[in-house]
């Protein structure tokens, strides 16, 4: 399979316009028209990492940290380590696509994946993205509106959490005029029109509408469709930061950091007390999640599992919230193999997908 039709469904999944706008999410390295091999999934890519595609015939890695993200200004593969994976890939010709933000903010991402090793129900984001939704308005003849309808919700309208094809419909009066030029499909030229139509409107996710627009226009009989689109201030209930759900039953606060100890196959994590003494709603953000502190507080959960915690962050939390600290790769390690699911499931060839069978992560605890 070629590479960008792999990348499209990660994209269709955790789209590259959701991702934070400082971020370097995409094509890292190589080229997007390559015929796909093998793949290799990983957290981060070093030379280690690029080694071992080569070994199992992968030229394309898809890693959810991004190699190019501070600002490089020049190859020095004497010198710089960023540099020399880039020589090895390109030497290898291996192409190198990460998904790094887009797959944190995204359902079932780098957090809903968290809780689900956390075990955590009725899971749901804890704090929802910003707008950058549309509303889109067409004013269609009754005979079409189905057809119209089905055409904007194929294109990606109208999805609301976990509901698809939501519409609101309207039956109305529409008027028009055509002029000596005009080919109108309902009357004549140059003779008011009065015709039963119905006004569709759909939510539109705002990368999403130009395909959308095109779609209505093409489903729609009119020479001259009749359409708005106009921004929303609503958040978007389908992508967001972090998760809040619940644990089937209350622990206490040393069963619940075993059970964090426990799921995440990890010997120490850090913490601060919370408030309460019974662990049952819990919020979750994989990787650096600080920033989510007060939404987690405010929304009333027991516990936050996140990574990247500064003592002063641990002070805020103290007799707040039960803030854990459980590491940064260890928090984010379970997408790895949502990722690799979705994208074997899509396969049409004899593709292999492996997950990096080491580990990146370059923080080691010492015990004495
Ligand atoms: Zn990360």
């Amino acid at each position: 399979m070629r590479c960008d039709k792999i990348i499209k469904i990660i994209e269709d999944w955790a789209p590259k316009s959701i991702a934070w706008e400082k971020d370097n999410v995409g094509l890292q390295v190589g080229s997007l028209r390559l015929e796909v091999k093998n793949i290799l999934i990983c957290l981060d890519v070093d030379e280690k990492v690029v080694d071992e595609a080569s070994r199992k015939k992968c030229n394309l890695i898809i890693s959810h940290h991004p190699l190019l993200f501070r600002s490089l200004k020049k190859l020095d593969v004497g010198k710089d380590k960023i540099s020399r994976i880039i020589e090895k890939l390109i030497k290898k010709d291996i192409t190198l696509y990460s998904a790094h933000t887009n797959l944190d903010f995204t359902k079932d991402g780098v957090s809903f994946q968290l809780a689900n090793r956390l075990k955590l129900i009725k899971q749901n984001f804890l704090v929802n993205l910003s707008s950058d939704q549309n509303k889109i308005s067409v004013f269609v003849p009754s005979s079409h509106a189905d057809k119209v309808a089905e055409a904007m919700h194929y294109a990606g309208a109208g999805i609301i959490g976990e509901y698809t094809n939501c519409s609101f419909r309207i039956l109305g009066t529409g008027t028009f005029r055509g002029s000596a030029k005009s080919n109108p499909r309902i009357g004549i030229q140059e003779k008011i029109e009065r015709v039963e139509e119905i006004k569709i409107e759909v939510l539109v996710n705002s990368f999403d509408v130009s395909k959308v627009v095109a779609a209505m226009k093409q489903a729609h009989p009119y020479e001259e469709v009749a359409y708005d689109v106009y921004p929303l201030a609503n958040s978007n209930v389908n992508y967001g930061m972090g998760v809040i759900g619940e644990l089937t039953k209350e622990l206490s606060e040393k069963e619940f950091l075993r059970h964090v100890l426990k799921v995440l196959q990890i010997k120490n994590l850090r913490y601060a007390k919370g408030l309460k003494t019974r662990i049952k709603k819990v919020a979750v953000c994989g990787g650096s999640g600080s920033d989510l502190l007060d939404a987690a507080i405010q929304s009333n959960a027991d516990a936050f599992v996140t990574a990247d915690v500064k003592y002063h962050t641990f002070q805020d939390a103290e007799s707040e919230i039960l803030l854990v600290d459980a590491g940064h790769f260890e928090t984010e390690i379970p997408v790895l193999n949502e990722l690799k699911k979705r994208v074997e499931k899509s396969l049409t060839d004899k593709t292999k997908v492996y997950k990096y069978s080491g580990s990146t992560n370059p923080i080691v605890f010492y015990n004495n």
